[in-house]
C-alpha cells in the first residue's frame, strides 16, 4: 500500500510517499510560498535529481494539486493512478485535550480540529487546510491526523498544570502540552529496540534539539513531563525562541514594546539569535566560538547547559534514568554539544565514551560499554510515525 504523509504549514506543504510494503520513501517534497509571489514546488524521486516547478501557488488547494500531478508525471512520478494512494496522514500540530493518539479524519474529528485552532493559531488552521484541500482532491481515500501533542497526553495533573487560577485552565485549556511528540515518541521506542529490553521497564529522556528543542521525560513508555508548554516557546534555548525565562520579564518587555512585538522578540528574535547576535544556526554559532567569538560561546553554553539542566531535573522526575537519547538536527549531527551536555553527568552514572561521540546523523551509543546510563544517538523520523500510524487507523 502507498501513504501520502503531508505536512502543512501556513504558507508550505511537505510531503513524502511511502511504499508500506517496504516502509521506503518513493518521494518527497516542498511546496513553498503559498500564497506568496514567487511560490514553487521542488519534487524528489528517490534516487533521481529534484525538480523544481515554478508556478502561481496561491493557495493549498492548488498546492495539493500540483503535488498530485508531480506524483502521476511519467518521469519522476511513483504513481500510475491515484487509486494507488491508499491513505492520507496528516501531521497535526495541536490535539488540545482532545487527541491523545492518532485518529482518522472524520466529520466530528474536523469539528474536534477546529475547537483546538485557538490554542494553536499559526499550525492548526493550516493544517485543516491541508486536510480539506486532500478532500476535494480525492474524497474517497481515508484520512488520519497524527498530533505533535498526544504522546504528551499521559503527562499527570502536577506536570500539565501550571500554578494560575484555576480558571484558566477550565476555561481557556491553559495548561502544559508539549510538542514534538511524534518524534519523542519514535526515538523513546526506537531506543527501547536498541536496548533490547520493553519499553515498560525503562526511564528515557529524550532529547529533540533542533531549530526548536524539547525535552521529555518518558518513563515505562509513557510520558511524564516535557520542557515545551502551552506553546513551543519554553523549556532549553532554542535557534530563536527564548525558552525558560522569568514570566515578568514578558510583562517587562511587553509593556514596553506591547504584546504582538513581545510576542515576535520571544520566538524569532531570542535564542541562539539574540544571545549570539549572529545565527540562529548552531553551525554558525559554533564556528563563532571556535573564533573567539565571547558571544557565541555564552549563546553556546546556554544551550547546553539548559539542556543538562532539563536531564538532571527529568531524572529525579522520574527516580531515575535508564537512557539519554540525542535526536533531531543539532542532537543527530552536534557531537560538541552532546559532550558539553553530558560533560559532569557521572553522578548520575553516565559515562562516556568521546572517542565515538565525533559522528553526524547515524545511529549509535556514545556511552562506554559498562556506563549505567546508556547515551545514544537516534535519528528521528516522524514522517515513517505518521506513515505507519496511517496505515494502522485508516482501516
Ligand atoms: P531541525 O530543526 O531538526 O531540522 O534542526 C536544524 C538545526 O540543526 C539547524 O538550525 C542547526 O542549528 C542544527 N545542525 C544541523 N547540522 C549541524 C551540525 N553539523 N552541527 C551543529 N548543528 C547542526
Amino acid at each position: 500500500m502507498k501513504i501520502l504523509v503531508i505536512n502543512c504549514g501556513s504558507s508550505s506543504l511537505k510531503y513524502q510517499v511511502f511504499d508500506m510494503d517496504n516502509e521506503s520513501v518513493l518521494a518527497k517534497g516542498l511546496v513553498e510560498r503559498i500564497g506568496i509571489d514567487g511560490s514553487r514546488l521542488k519534487h524528489t524521486k528517490i534516487g533521481m535529481d529534484a525538480v523544481v516547478t515554478e508556478a502561481a501557488i496561491p493557495d493549498h488547494k492548488v498546492a495539493v494539486d500540483l503535488v498530485l500531478k508531480s506524483l502521476l508525471d511519467a518521469k519522476v512520478g511513483v504513481l500510475k493512478s491515484l487509486d494507488e494512494l491508499g491513505a492520507v496522514g496528516h501531521r497535526v500540530v495541536h490535539g488540545g485535550e482532545e487527541f491523545a493518539s492518532s485518529v482518522k479524519i472524520t466529520p466530528a474529528v474536523m469539528n474536534a480540529l477546529k475547537r483546538c485552532a485557538p490554542l494553536a493559531p499559526l499550525h492548526n488552521p493550516a493544517n485543516i487546510i491541508g486536510i480539506e484541500a486532500i478532500t476535494a482532491a480525492l474524497p474517497s481515500v481515508p484520512q488520519v491526523g497524527v498530533f505533535d501533542t498526544a504522546f504528551h497526553q499521559t503527562m499527570p495533573d502536577y506536570a500539565f498544570r501550571y500554578a494560575v487560577p484555576e480558571r484558566y485552565y477550565k476555561e481557556d485549556h491553559v495548561r502544559r502540552y508539549g510538542f514534538h511528540g511524534t518524534s519523542h515518541r519514535f526515538v523513546s521506542a526506537r531506543c527501547a529496540e536498541i536496548l533490547g529490553r520493553p519499553i515498560e521497564e525503562l526511564k528515557i529522556i529524550t532529547c529533540h534539539l533542533g531549530n526548536g528543542s524539547s525535552l521529555a521525560a518518558v518513563a515505562h513508555g509513557k510520558v511524564v513531563d516535557t520542557s515545551m508548554g502551552f506553546t513551543p516557546l519554553p523549556g532549553v534555548v532554542m535557534g530563536t525562541r527564548c525558552g525558560d525565562v522569568d514570566p515578568s520579564v514578558v510583562t517587562f518587555i511587553a509593556q514596553r514594546e506591547g504584546a504582538e512585538k513581545t510576542d515576535t522578540i520571544l520566538n524569532k528574535e531570542s535564542g541562539l539569535f539574540g544571545v549570539s547576535g549572529v545565527s540562529a544556526d548552531l553551525r554558525d554559532v559554533e564556528e563563532g566560538m571556535n573564533k573567539g567569538d565571547a558571544k557565541c560561546a555564552l549563546a553556546y553554553k546556554m544551550l547546553t547547559y539548559s539542556v543538562k539542566k532539563y536531564i538532571g531535573a527529568y531524572a529525579a522526575a522520574m527516580g531515575g534514568v535508564d537512557a539519554i537519547v540525542f535526536t533531531a538536527g543539532i542532537g543527530e549531527n552536534s557531537a560538541t554539544t552532546r559532550q558539553m551536555v553530558t560533560e559532569g553527568l557521572e553522578f548520575l552514572g553516565v559515562k562516556m565514551d568521546y572517542s565515538k561521540n565525533n559522528f553526524r546523523g547515524e545511529e549509535r551509543v556514545i556511552s562506554a560499554p559498562d556506563s549505567k546510563v546508556k547515551v545514544i544517538v537516534i535519528p528521528t523520523n516522524e514522517e515513517l510515525v505518521i506513515a505507519r500510524d496511517t496505515k494502522k487507523m485508516a482501516f
